[in-house]
């Protein structure tokens, strides 16, 4: 069972994709839900106010605590910078799930830039760059050792990264056209 955290963000793009490849994804709302899922998508949206309602809905720990269990998760853009272990370009404390051992830089590519489609390849998932958008997204930086680099910018900037079952995208797939792709690798892990 593919539970898609539902709080705020762009929830419902995950759910129609996951609809095309027939999977079963319930919303994750609340810590009774989440005992019901195996694997979590944590959507784009705002990282700030998903990590509050996150403590509003006591969702903080149990999730922190199932994924240090081994359940995998995937964070795109806002859900990835709640995965990591270090934020950069917040202005204040932001709360954090914070199980990746690597930097997002938030809103790394400044206000004239907010939105932008680009082509990507993830490294050993696939043999044709996917067409992704990006929407104030952040970059990724310093990873551990435990952190492998799926996939960087022309620029070396990195952009996708897996920790073990941790899964985090700065962009997002399930946004632009035509590509299951990286939902298909998520499920796999
Ligand atoms: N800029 C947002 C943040 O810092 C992320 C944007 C997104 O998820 N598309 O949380």
């Amino acid at each position: 069972m593919v539970g898609v955290l539902a709080l705020q963000g762009d929830f419902r793009e995950h759910f129609d994709v996951l609809k095309k490849l027939g999977v079963t994804a319930i919303p994750v709302r609340l810590p009774e839900d989440l005992e019901r899922v195996d694997r979590l998508i944590i959507p784009g949206g705002e990282s700030t106010t998903i990590g509050k309602l996150l403590i509003t809905y006591k969702l903080l720990t149990p999730i922190r605590n199932k994924i240090k269990k081994g359940m995998p998760v995937w964070g795109t853009c806002a859900g990835a910078i709640l995965l990591a272990k270090h934020i950069a370009g917040s202005a204040k404390d932001q709360p954090q799930i914070g199980l990746m051992d690597i930097t997002a830089r938030r809103n790394a590519f400044g206000r004239q830039l907010d939105s932008f489609e680009a082509r990507v390849t993830m490294k050993n998932i696939q043999r044709k760059p996917i067409p992704v958008l990006f929407i104030r997204a952040p970059v990724f930086e310093k990873p551990g050792k435990n952190a492998h680099v799926l996939a960087r910018l022309s620029d070396k900037r990195i952009i996708a990264a897996r920790q073990g079952k941790i899964l985090i995208t700065a962009f997002h797939p399930e946004l632009a056209d035509a590509t299951e792709e990286l939902h298909r690798y998520f499920l796999s892990l």
